[in-house]
Protein backbone atom coordinates (compact mmCIF):
# COMPACT_ATOMS: atom_id res chain seq x y z
CA UNK A 1 0.00 0.00 0.00
CA UNK A 2 1.60 3.42 -0.91
CA UNK A 3 1.06 6.16 1.46
CA UNK A 4 1.61 9.13 2.48
CA UNK A 5 4.56 8.59 4.93
CA UNK A 6 3.82 9.33 8.02
CA UNK A 7 7.27 9.62 9.33
CA UNK A 8 8.32 12.85 7.96
CA UNK A 9 12.06 13.70 7.30
CA UNK A 10 12.36 16.74 5.71
CA UNK A 11 13.93 19.41 8.11
CA UNK A 12 12.09 22.20 6.33
CA UNK A 13 8.47 23.85 6.53
CA UNK A 14 7.82 23.83 2.58
CA UNK A 15 6.56 27.20 2.93
CA UNK A 16 5.99 28.36 -0.55
CA UNK A 17 6.67 32.41 -1.08
CA UNK A 18 5.85 33.85 -4.15
CA UNK A 19 5.78 37.20 -5.53
CA UNK A 20 2.81 36.51 -7.86
CA UNK A 21 0.21 39.20 -9.66
CA UNK A 22 -1.81 39.76 -6.53
CA UNK A 23 0.84 42.21 -4.87
CA UNK A 24 -0.01 44.33 -7.60
CA UNK A 25 -3.89 44.23 -7.45
CA UNK A 26 -6.03 47.51 -6.61
CA UNK A 27 -8.03 47.69 -3.74
CA UNK A 28 -10.40 45.32 -5.53
CA UNK A 29 -8.01 42.61 -5.31
CA UNK A 30 -10.05 40.14 -2.87
CA UNK A 31 -13.22 41.04 -5.04
CA UNK A 32 -11.63 39.62 -7.75
CA UNK A 33 -10.51 36.10 -5.83
CA UNK A 34 -13.57 35.78 -3.44
CA UNK A 35 -16.45 37.13 -5.38
CA UNK A 36 -18.61 36.54 -8.45
CA UNK A 37 -20.95 38.09 -11.11
CA UNK A 38 -23.68 37.74 -8.97
CA UNK A 39 -22.22 37.64 -5.47
CA UNK A 40 -20.47 40.15 -3.39
CA UNK A 41 -20.67 38.50 0.01
CA UNK A 42 -19.43 34.98 1.60
CA UNK A 43 -20.73 33.27 4.10
CA UNK A 44 -20.48 33.29 7.86
CA UNK A 45 -21.14 31.20 10.46
CA UNK A 46 -24.01 32.72 11.95
CA UNK A 47 -25.66 32.45 8.48
CA UNK A 48 -25.55 36.04 7.82
CA UNK A 49 -23.79 37.37 4.79
CA UNK A 50 -20.36 39.37 4.70
CA UNK A 51 -19.42 41.71 2.18
CA UNK A 52 -16.33 40.25 0.63
CA UNK A 53 -15.08 44.24 0.76
CA UNK A 54 -15.36 43.85 4.53
CA UNK A 55 -12.35 42.46 4.34
CA UNK A 56 -9.97 44.74 2.87
CA UNK A 57 -7.41 45.85 4.67
CA UNK A 58 -6.97 42.21 6.44
CA UNK A 59 -4.80 39.25 6.79
CA UNK A 60 -6.58 36.69 5.23
CA UNK A 61 -6.03 33.01 4.97
CA UNK A 62 -7.90 30.85 2.29
CA UNK A 63 -8.05 27.38 3.63
CA UNK A 64 -8.74 24.90 0.95
CA UNK A 65 -10.26 21.62 2.63
CA UNK A 66 -12.83 19.08 2.26
CA UNK A 67 -14.28 16.90 5.53
CA UNK A 68 -13.98 13.48 3.54
CA UNK A 69 -9.69 13.63 4.26
CA UNK A 70 -8.40 13.55 7.89
CA UNK A 71 -5.58 15.36 7.35
CA UNK A 72 -8.12 18.16 6.49
CA UNK A 73 -10.37 17.67 9.48
CA UNK A 74 -6.87 17.91 11.58
CA UNK A 75 -5.65 20.52 10.65
CA UNK A 76 -9.13 22.52 10.97
CA UNK A 77 -9.34 21.86 14.27
CA UNK A 78 -5.55 23.01 14.91
CA UNK A 79 -6.16 25.94 12.89
CA UNK A 80 -9.60 26.80 14.78
CA UNK A 81 -7.24 27.09 17.96
CA UNK A 82 -4.83 29.20 16.07
CA UNK A 83 -7.73 31.64 14.51
CA UNK A 84 -9.42 31.94 17.55
CA UNK A 85 -5.59 32.80 19.94
CA UNK A 86 -4.74 35.41 16.82
CA UNK A 87 -8.52 37.16 16.48
CA UNK A 88 -8.45 37.94 20.24
CA UNK A 89 -4.75 39.92 19.18
CA UNK A 90 -5.41 40.92 15.91
CA UNK A 91 -8.92 41.45 14.60
CA UNK A 92 -7.11 41.63 11.29
CA UNK A 93 -7.45 38.28 10.62
CA UNK A 94 -9.26 36.16 8.50
CA UNK A 95 -9.53 32.60 7.06
CA UNK A 96 -12.23 31.92 3.96
CA UNK A 97 -13.08 28.23 3.46
CA UNK A 98 -12.86 27.25 -0.04
CA UNK A 99 -14.87 23.59 0.12
CA UNK A 100 -13.73 20.65 -1.90
CA UNK A 101 -16.38 18.86 -0.27
CA UNK A 102 -19.04 16.15 -2.11
CA UNK A 103 -22.02 17.25 -1.60
CA UNK A 104 -23.61 20.71 0.57
CA UNK A 105 -24.63 18.50 3.61
CA UNK A 106 -20.93 17.13 3.71
CA UNK A 107 -20.28 21.25 3.28
CA UNK A 108 -22.56 22.15 5.59
CA UNK A 109 -21.75 19.68 7.88
CA UNK A 110 -18.14 20.37 8.15
CA UNK A 111 -18.62 24.22 7.68
CA UNK A 112 -20.88 23.94 11.06
CA UNK A 113 -17.43 23.28 13.05
CA UNK A 114 -15.72 26.33 11.65
CA UNK A 115 -15.90 30.14 13.09
CA UNK A 116 -14.81 31.67 10.06
CA UNK A 117 -15.91 32.45 6.41
CA UNK A 118 -16.85 30.35 3.55
CA UNK A 119 -17.51 30.73 0.09
CA UNK A 120 -20.99 29.40 -0.50
CA UNK A 121 -20.64 25.87 -1.82
CA UNK A 122 -22.97 26.45 -4.96
CA UNK A 123 -19.92 28.31 -6.57
CA UNK A 124 -18.27 26.21 -7.85
CA UNK A 125 -16.62 28.45 -10.58
CA UNK A 126 -14.82 30.33 -8.15
CA UNK A 127 -13.77 27.86 -6.40
CA UNK A 128 -12.28 26.11 -9.23
CA UNK A 129 -10.89 29.39 -10.11
CA UNK A 130 -9.09 30.03 -6.45
CA UNK A 131 -7.81 26.27 -6.82
CA UNK A 132 -6.36 26.67 -10.49
CA UNK A 133 -5.04 30.46 -9.22
CA UNK A 134 -2.88 28.81 -6.40
CA UNK A 135 -2.18 25.34 -8.08
CA UNK A 136 -4.16 23.01 -5.14
CA UNK A 137 -2.91 19.65 -5.61
CA UNK A 138 -3.28 18.31 -2.59
CA UNK A 139 -5.71 19.49 0.55
CA UNK A 140 -5.31 21.16 3.36
CA UNK A 141 -4.15 24.33 1.85
CA UNK A 142 -3.65 27.20 3.82
CA UNK A 143 -2.87 30.74 1.49
CA UNK A 144 -2.31 33.64 3.06
CA UNK A 145 -3.18 36.93 1.82
CA UNK A 146 -1.38 39.72 3.19
CA UNK A 147 -3.34 43.14 3.19
CA UNK A 148 -0.35 44.96 2.28
CA UNK A 149 0.37 44.37 -1.72
CA UNK A 150 4.50 44.51 -1.11
CA UNK A 151 4.52 41.16 0.86
CA UNK A 152 4.71 37.53 -0.70
CA UNK A 153 1.78 35.69 -0.93
CA UNK A 154 2.28 32.30 1.79
CA UNK A 155 1.42 29.34 0.04
CA UNK A 156 2.32 27.13 2.33
CA UNK A 157 0.05 27.72 5.55
CA UNK A 158 -0.36 24.54 6.77
CA UNK A 159 3.14 24.00 7.18
CA UNK A 160 4.18 26.88 8.46
CA UNK A 161 1.45 26.58 11.59
CA UNK A 162 1.58 23.11 11.98
CA UNK A 163 5.86 23.75 12.76
CA UNK A 164 5.29 27.15 14.50
CA UNK A 165 1.56 27.60 15.12
CA UNK A 166 0.81 31.00 16.28
CA UNK A 167 4.22 31.68 16.25
CA UNK A 168 3.89 32.21 12.85
CA UNK A 169 1.95 35.29 12.88
CA UNK A 170 2.19 37.40 10.58
CA UNK A 171 3.49 34.92 8.21
CA UNK A 172 5.83 36.99 6.28
CA UNK A 173 8.87 36.03 4.66
CA UNK A 174 10.96 38.24 7.55
CA UNK A 175 8.96 35.98 10.50
CA UNK A 176 9.72 32.58 8.77
CA UNK A 177 13.37 34.01 8.06
CA UNK A 178 13.59 34.86 11.87
CA UNK A 179 11.68 31.34 13.17
CA UNK A 180 14.41 29.28 11.28
CA UNK A 181 17.52 31.90 12.82
CA UNK A 182 15.96 30.54 16.50
CA UNK A 183 15.19 27.26 15.23
CA UNK A 184 19.15 26.88 13.75
CA UNK A 185 20.28 28.80 17.13
CA UNK A 186 18.34 26.26 19.30
CA UNK A 187 19.97 23.23 17.46
CA UNK A 188 23.01 24.51 17.75
CA UNK A 189 22.56 24.81 21.47
CA UNK A 190 21.05 22.13 21.95
CA UNK A 191 21.90 19.55 24.87
CA UNK A 192 20.71 17.07 26.82
CA UNK A 193 20.09 19.41 30.02
CA UNK A 194 18.25 22.17 28.20
CA UNK A 195 16.06 20.07 26.49
CA UNK A 196 14.99 17.37 29.47
CA UNK A 197 14.80 19.85 32.27
CA UNK A 198 13.28 23.39 33.83
CA UNK A 199 14.76 25.30 36.98
CA UNK A 200 12.18 23.40 39.12
CA UNK A 201 13.09 19.44 37.95
CA UNK A 202 16.38 18.26 36.77
CA UNK A 203 15.01 14.38 36.81
CA UNK A 204 13.19 12.18 34.29
CA UNK A 205 11.42 9.12 36.10
CA UNK A 206 12.63 5.51 36.14
CA UNK A 207 9.78 2.69 36.31
CA UNK A 208 8.99 0.58 38.84
CA UNK A 209 5.61 2.04 39.67
CA UNK A 210 4.15 3.00 42.13
CA UNK A 211 7.48 4.12 43.69
CA UNK A 212 9.00 5.57 41.08
CA UNK A 213 12.43 6.51 41.48
CA UNK A 214 14.01 9.80 39.98
CA UNK A 215 16.92 9.63 38.03
CA UNK A 216 19.45 12.70 37.46
CA UNK A 217 19.54 13.99 33.39
CA UNK A 218 23.19 14.87 34.63
CA UNK A 219 23.43 10.88 34.36
CA UNK A 220 22.32 10.79 31.21
CA UNK A 221 24.71 12.87 29.39
CA UNK A 222 27.09 11.43 27.11
CA UNK A 223 25.08 8.34 26.19
CA UNK A 224 22.93 7.66 22.96
CA UNK A 225 19.20 9.11 24.05
CA UNK A 226 15.82 8.25 22.00
CA UNK A 227 13.28 10.47 22.64
CA UNK A 228 10.21 8.16 22.39
CA UNK A 229 7.23 10.26 21.60
CA UNK A 230 4.52 8.14 22.03
CA UNK A 231 0.94 7.30 24.01
CA UNK A 232 -0.89 4.72 25.22
CA UNK A 233 -4.10 5.92 23.30
CA UNK A 234 -2.17 5.70 20.08
CA UNK A 235 -2.98 2.56 17.86
CA UNK A 236 0.53 2.52 16.17
CA UNK A 237 2.07 2.95 19.21
CA UNK A 238 0.56 -0.05 20.92
CA UNK A 239 2.17 -1.92 18.04
CA UNK A 240 5.85 -0.15 17.85
CA UNK A 241 6.06 -0.23 21.65
CA UNK A 242 6.69 -3.81 22.20
CA UNK A 243 9.49 -4.09 19.15
CA UNK A 244 10.97 -1.24 20.52
CA UNK A 245 11.26 -3.01 24.36
CA UNK A 246 12.73 -5.90 22.74
CA UNK A 247 15.53 -4.16 20.73
CA UNK A 248 16.05 -2.02 23.61
CA UNK A 249 16.78 -5.04 25.66
CA UNK A 250 19.06 -6.10 22.62
CA UNK A 251 20.89 -3.26 22.39
CA UNK A 252 21.46 -2.72 26.58
CA UNK A 253 23.20 -6.17 25.81
CA UNK A 254 25.07 -5.15 23.49
CA UNK A 255 26.61 -1.95 24.89
CA UNK A 256 27.31 -3.14 28.26
CA UNK A 257 28.72 -6.39 26.23
CA UNK A 258 31.04 -3.89 24.31
CA UNK A 259 31.81 -2.48 27.77
CA UNK A 260 33.55 0.77 25.98
CA UNK A 261 31.72 2.97 28.23
CA UNK A 262 29.24 3.92 25.44
CA UNK A 263 25.57 3.48 26.19
CA UNK A 264 22.21 4.21 25.25
CA UNK A 265 18.30 4.85 27.11
CA UNK A 266 15.32 5.71 25.91
CA UNK A 267 13.23 8.41 27.43
CA UNK A 268 9.17 8.36 27.16
CA UNK A 269 8.04 11.95 26.08
CA UNK A 270 4.27 11.02 26.72
CA UNK A 271 1.00 12.54 25.33
CA UNK A 272 -1.07 10.85 27.26
CA UNK A 273 -4.16 12.54 28.25
CA UNK A 274 -4.16 11.98 31.76
CA UNK A 275 -1.90 10.87 34.32
CA UNK A 276 -3.61 7.36 34.82
CA UNK A 277 -2.86 6.28 31.09
CA UNK A 278 0.37 7.97 31.57
CA UNK A 279 1.11 5.34 34.21
CA UNK A 280 -0.72 2.33 33.36
CA UNK A 281 1.44 2.69 29.44
CA UNK A 282 5.35 3.81 31.36
CA UNK A 283 4.77 0.74 33.63
CA UNK A 284 4.92 -1.90 30.84
CA UNK A 285 8.13 0.15 29.97
CA UNK A 286 11.71 -0.88 31.06
CA UNK A 287 13.53 2.56 30.41
CA UNK A 288 12.75 6.62 31.64
CA UNK A 289 9.97 9.02 31.16
CA UNK A 290 8.90 12.48 31.49
CA UNK A 291 6.77 13.34 34.42
CA UNK A 292 3.33 13.39 32.78
CA UNK A 293 1.58 16.65 31.53
CA UNK A 294 5.57 18.56 31.79
CA UNK A 295 5.46 22.08 29.46
CA UNK A 296 8.96 20.06 27.89
CA UNK A 297 6.58 17.95 26.00
CA UNK A 298 5.24 20.53 24.38
CA UNK A 299 8.39 22.20 23.55
CA UNK A 300 10.10 18.62 22.22
CA UNK A 301 7.37 18.07 20.00
CA UNK A 302 7.90 21.63 18.45
CA UNK A 303 11.37 21.35 18.31
CA UNK A 304 11.91 18.24 16.65
CA UNK A 305 8.82 18.91 14.23
CA UNK A 306 7.31 15.60 15.79
CA UNK A 307 3.77 15.21 12.72
CA UNK A 308 2.85 11.90 13.89
CA UNK A 309 3.67 9.40 16.78
CA UNK A 310 5.14 7.02 17.17
CA UNK A 311 8.26 8.85 16.53
CA UNK A 312 11.55 7.84 17.87
CA UNK A 313 14.27 11.11 18.07
CA UNK A 314 17.74 10.12 18.36
CA UNK A 315 20.23 12.06 19.70
CA UNK A 316 24.18 11.71 19.96
CA UNK A 317 25.94 11.23 23.39
CA UNK A 318 26.97 14.88 22.88
CA UNK A 319 23.06 16.06 22.66
CA UNK A 320 23.01 17.22 19.50
CA UNK A 321 20.10 15.33 17.08
CA UNK A 322 21.02 12.73 14.84
CA UNK A 323 17.89 11.38 13.58
CA UNK A 324 14.41 12.03 13.87
CA UNK A 325 13.78 8.56 12.04
CA UNK A 326 14.44 6.16 14.89
CA UNK A 327 11.66 4.79 14.11
CA UNK A 328 12.17 3.87 10.52
CA UNK A 329 15.68 2.55 11.36
CA UNK A 330 14.22 0.03 14.19
CA UNK A 331 11.65 -1.33 11.73
CA UNK A 332 14.59 -1.70 8.71
CA UNK A 333 17.68 -2.46 10.89
CA UNK A 334 16.33 -3.82 14.21
CA UNK A 335 19.36 -3.88 16.94
CA UNK A 336 21.50 -3.36 13.90
CA UNK A 337 20.36 0.31 13.40
CA UNK A 338 22.27 1.47 16.98
CA UNK A 339 24.31 3.87 17.53
CA UNK A 340 22.14 5.41 14.13
CA UNK A 341 24.62 7.20 12.86
CA UNK A 342 24.93 8.29 9.38
CA UNK A 343 27.83 6.66 9.27
CA UNK A 344 26.01 3.20 10.32
CA UNK A 345 22.94 3.72 8.01
CA UNK A 346 25.25 4.10 5.44
CA UNK A 347 26.27 1.15 6.18
CA UNK A 348 23.60 -0.75 6.35
CA UNK A 349 22.30 0.30 3.13
CA UNK A 350 24.95 -1.11 1.56
CA UNK A 351 24.88 -4.32 3.60
CA UNK A 352 20.71 -4.70 2.54
CA UNK A 353 21.64 -3.35 -1.09
CA UNK A 354 24.30 -6.65 -0.96
CA UNK A 355 22.12 -8.90 0.40
CA UNK A 356 19.16 -7.79 -1.87
CA UNK A 357 21.30 -8.74 -4.74
CA UNK A 358 21.26 -12.69 -3.43
CA UNK A 359 17.48 -12.33 -3.16
CA UNK A 360 15.40 -13.61 -5.57
CA UNK A 361 13.12 -11.58 -8.16
CA UNK A 362 9.86 -13.46 -7.89
CA UNK A 363 8.73 -15.15 -4.60
CA UNK A 364 5.44 -16.53 -3.47
CA UNK A 365 4.54 -15.38 0.06
CA UNK A 366 2.50 -17.53 2.94
CA UNK A 367 0.41 -13.84 3.37
CA UNK A 368 -0.86 -13.34 -0.08
CA UNK A 369 -2.41 -14.75 -2.98
CA UNK A 370 -0.03 -13.17 -5.86
CA UNK A 371 3.20 -13.72 -7.17
CA UNK A 372 5.67 -10.77 -5.32
CA UNK A 373 8.42 -9.36 -7.45
CA UNK A 374 11.18 -7.00 -5.90
CA UNK A 375 11.26 -3.84 -6.48
CA UNK A 376 13.82 -1.49 -5.25
CA UNK A 377 13.72 2.47 -5.47
CA UNK A 378 15.16 2.89 -8.91
CA UNK A 379 12.18 0.42 -10.22
CA UNK A 380 9.17 1.42 -8.31
CA UNK A 381 10.34 1.28 -5.09
CA UNK A 382 10.61 3.59 -2.11
CA UNK A 383 9.21 4.40 0.44
CA UNK A 384 5.92 1.71 1.25
CA UNK A 385 4.47 0.58 4.63
CA UNK A 386 4.36 -3.20 5.15
CA UNK A 387 1.14 -5.35 4.63
CA UNK A 388 3.19 -7.39 7.40
CA UNK A 389 4.53 -5.79 9.87
CA UNK A 390 2.19 -2.35 9.43
CA UNK A 391 5.67 -0.51 9.76
CA UNK A 392 7.21 1.99 6.86
CA UNK A 393 9.82 0.26 4.61
CA UNK A 394 12.17 1.71 1.84
CA UNK A 395 14.63 0.48 -0.80
CA UNK A 396 13.58 -2.85 -1.38
CA UNK A 397 10.02 -4.23 -1.04
CA UNK A 398 8.74 -7.00 -2.15
CA UNK A 399 5.43 -5.84 -4.60
CA UNK A 400 2.52 -6.97 -6.21
CA UNK A 401 2.01 -5.36 -9.76
CA UNK A 402 -1.70 -6.62 -9.67
CA UNK A 403 -2.87 -5.25 -6.06
CA UNK A 404 -0.09 -2.82 -4.55
CA UNK A 405 0.60 -5.40 -1.54
CA UNK A 406 3.98 -4.75 -0.19
CA UNK A 407 6.21 -6.44 2.30
CA UNK A 408 9.80 -6.17 3.71
CA UNK A 409 11.85 -8.64 2.15
CA UNK A 410 12.20 -9.49 5.79
CA UNK A 411 8.86 -10.38 6.47
CA UNK A 412 8.40 -12.62 3.57
CA UNK A 413 7.30 -16.12 4.59
CA UNK A 414 8.10 -17.95 1.20
CA UNK A 415 6.19 -20.81 0.19
CA UNK A 416 8.28 -23.48 -1.67
CA UNK A 417 7.31 -24.20 -5.15
ZN1 LIG B 1 7.33 -5.77 7.48
ZN1 LIG C 1 -1.81 -9.19 -5.28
Amino acid sequence: MRTETTTKTKDEPEAVLSNGHLGNMSSSRLSSLLASKDRDFLLSPTGSQVKVCDLEGKLVGLLFGANWYAACRRFTGMLIGIYEELRNKVPCFEVVYVSSDENLSAFEAFYAHMPWLAIPFSDVDTKIALNKKFDVEAIPRLVILHPNKDEATVNGGVELLNRYGVLAYPFTNERLEELKKEDKERQENQTLMNLLTNPERDYVLAPPQPDTKQVPVSSLVGKTIGLYFAAQWCLPCQNFTPKLISIYHKIKATVSEAGNGEDFEIVLVSSDRDQACFDSYFSGMPWLALPFGEPEIRELARHFDVQAIPTLVILGPNGKTITRNGRNLINLYQENAYPFTNSKVELLEKQLEEEAKGLPRLVFHEGHHHRLNMASDGNGGGPFICSECDEQGSNWAYQCLECGYEVHHKCVRPIST
